[in-house]
């Protein structure tokens, strides 16, 4: 559970010299929907690789696109079903492609295949089509025959059937993740990692029987499989590997694996995703173990990938791995930014405000680097992080460490894209506030993801004997307040200019106003008028400000003002500020080292869940006038290798040209894996 998800991108344009961009007449710009903008990244610094490497970032790039359909059915069983119907009634539609309804069915597809699913990706909300059911159904009925994403013997009129109610009514598969822990979270949640019937009661015990509280390795039970009922009732795991759950996708991917080991840039990296492969094969999550420590400790290679079952947040219990893949290479530049924090990592430690017994005597291989995306997979696209920390397991990163990594172009691509939207002059209360963002904010935001991943996450120890699930569904915003009050407390430390970082100390105020900003206030323009805070970062970050504002009270530290009918957050004492910064810091930590849920549940339901209407009126209003997407998300660039009259790779350069549609039905042209029996 170790990601940044960017938070609304202000529009800050920062020092040029501190980007990489290639071409500054890139355009980053590609599709625009509903609530969505697809943008597109460059990969700078490309061009200047190794054949070898290049030919390592094209295999793995492909085992990177072999796995889409795992992600679409692991969101939901009748994904990729919907998926296959939608896409040849588009390509197929005879009629007027400007008619209402379907420029309203377009939109849909469009969101769908943003959602890898028929759910919204970050509000989890199943997607409502505005064309109608009678447009649908005739349409699949027009459809010929060998079109029709069915097993044999049944015809459209079944399609229709089983997609109809899953596509328009409201009430089935509502959400794809539910947290409302007063319900039972398994069986109202419309992922696929449990089969139909089986109750959260249920999983918790069968995983209950079979962990070990004593045991100091433990694998990441359910990480690889389904848990689902037989026909006698019985629970049975059904696990992901080459000849189980998800095998023809997973083949493709290990044919891909193994074209990059046979160009792997040292035995480091070939051991690594040999390992990979004998999981794949095997299902083993020892062997998945072996390959998270070889591969944390491989820090010397340039090409670097994840590949796998790894972000366990769309299971309502978070323990079942999303499969997703980023393919990248090493930014050597902005890794010496990133190595000065990660060489630092035991003095982060021993000098954090948190009680000594929670701290860690030694911090172990925390490793840093900035990195250049060049591809992404699975649940990794096409929204994306900004930032990674893996291995997931706790013990790994206690005695083998972890790797974190910040994706600079990605950060990059969000601020281009971002400039002259309007958005400071909106919402930054007065112009010093607004020069101190435009001077400071691209840093230190990139330094929050280097802290927040390198040493955040990484940072403190569980008390023995304690759980690692014990905080259960408030687990994953705690753990990412965590991080981000790490990074945070820390922005504003003077060993940062010590080591060289940041060359002015009053830099870390532009984060944190930014991050009041957020927390309090923009980030409701994510959240449709009525509901709550649902996603896990956006309640850490809502905690983080509303306890601030709380506990400052007295002071003033922080306040919400009016200045012509408009509130903005007015910061008066960013020192005090940096303090409570640090007194929740050492609570948050308490709570995990001790495993104290019902602590934890206190914080999540008084700060992190509800929202004041009126404000989050006022901000969707004021937003409403921006045009500012509150989401976005990217479209990969295209490989093309080169081959010489052997069939040799002789060079491969990437295309920036496709347009998002043109993407998504290559992809489900070129790379479908998984048939009609996939659920
Ligand atoms: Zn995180």
């Amino acid at each position: 559970m170790k990601k940044v998800i960017p938070a609304l991108v202000l529009g800050a344009m920062v020092g040029l010299q501190a980007h990489a961009a290639e071409n500054k007449d890139f355009n980053y710009h590609v599709d625009r929907f509903a609530d969505i903008e697809v943008l597109r990244y460059e990969v700078p610094g490309f061009k200047d690789l190794s054949l070898q490497q290049k030919k390592m970032l094209y295999y793995l790039s492909q085992a990177a696109q072999m796995g889409r359909d795992i992600i679409w059915d692991q969101n939901g069983r009748y994904n990729l079903k919907i998926r296959k119907t939608l896409e040849n009634i588009y390509t197929n539609y005879k009629g007027d492609r400007n008619s209402k309804d379907f420029k309203a069915f377009e939109k849909y597809l469009k969101l769908v295949w943003f959602g890898n699913g028929i759910h919204h990706h970050y509000s989890n909300d199943k997607f409502t089509p505005e064309f109608s059911r009678e447009f649908f159904e005739e349409q699949v009925r027009a459809l010929p025959a060998d079109m029709l994403p069915v097993c044999k013997g049944k015809d459209a009129q079944h399609l229709i059937d089983v997609l109809a109610p899953v596509i328009f009514d409201p009430t089935v598969m509502a959400k794809k993740v539910n947290q409302d822990g007063t319900q039972d979270i398994v069986a109202t949640s419309a992922g696929n990692f449990y089969g139909p019937g089986v109750t959260q009661a249920e999983v918790e015990e069968y995983f209950a029987k079979m962990k070990d509280p004593n045991d100091p390795t433990p694998i990441s039970y359910g990480l690889n499989s389904k848990l689902v009922k037989d026909k006698d009732g019985n629970l049975k795991e059904l696990h992901y590997h080459l000849n189980g759950l998800y095998g023809p996708a997973i083949a493709k991917i290990i044919y891909w694996l193994d074209m990059a080991k046979n160009v792997a840039e040292n035995d480091a990296q070939k051991a690594y995703i040999t390992k990979l492969i004998d999981y794949y094969i095997t299902g083993d999550l020892r062997l998945f173990d072996e390959y998270s420590i070889l591969w944390a400790e491989d820090t010397k290679s340039d090409v670097d990938f994840v590949n796998g079952f790894i972000e366990s947040y769309s299971d309502p219990l978070g323990m079942t791995g999303s499969w997703e893949s980023y393919v990248n290479f090493k930014n050597k530049k902005s890794s010496e930014r990133t190595e000065a924090i990660s060489n630092n990592a035991q003095w982060f430690e021993s000098n954090s405000p948190v009680d000594p017994k929670f701290r860690k005597e030694n911090v172990k291989g925390v490793s840093a680097k900035a990195i250049t995306a060049a591809m992404l997979g699975g649940d990794a696209f096409p929204s994306t992080a900004i930032g990674i920390n893996l291995p997931n397991a706790n013990w790994i990163r206690a005695s083998h460490g972890s790797k974190s990594v910040t994706i600079e172009n990605i950060t990059e691509a969000y601020e281009m894209a971002s400039h002259g939207n309007g958005f400071n002059e909106e919402f930054v209360i007065d112009a010093p506030t607004r020069k101190l963002l435009e001077d400071y904010l691209y840093i230190t935001d990139m330094l929050h993801t280097d802290l927040h991943e390198c040493l955040g996450h990484a940072s403190g120890k569980l008390l023995p004997g304690v759980d690692p699930d014990a905080l259960k569904e408030n687990g994953s915003a705690l753990e990412e307040a965590r991080a981000d009050l790490f990074a945070l407390y820390y922005l504003a430390d003077p060993k940062l200019q010590e080591i060289g970082v940041l060359d002015n100390p009053e830099a870390y105020k532009a984060e944190y106003y930014k991050f009041m900003l957020n927390g309090l206030m923009t980030q409701l323009n994510r959240i449709e008028l009525g509901k709550d805070v649902e996603e896990a970062h956006m309640r850490n970050r809502q905690l983080i400000a509303k306890w601030i504002l709380e506990h400052g009270k007295k002071d003033k530290v922080v306040q919400l003002v009016k200045k012509g009918g408009k509130t903005y957050v007015k910061i008066n004492d960013y020192k005090k500020m940096r303090d409570l910064i640090g007194q929740l810091l050492g609570e948050i930590q308490r709570i995990k080292s001790e495993g104290d849920y019902a602590a934890g549940k206190k914080l999540i339901d008084t700060y992190a869940v509800k929202i004041d209407p009126k404000l989050h009126k006022e901000v969707l209003n004021r937003f409403s006038k921006l045009d500012i997407p509150p989401y976005r998300g990217f479209v990969n660039p295209v490989f093309r290798p080169a081959y010489d009259k052997n069939g040799e790779i002789i060079d491969v350069t990437l295309d920036y040209t496709e347009s998002y549609t043109d993407q998504m039905l290559r992809l489900s042209r070129d790379y479908s894996t998984l048939g009609c029996s996939a659920h």
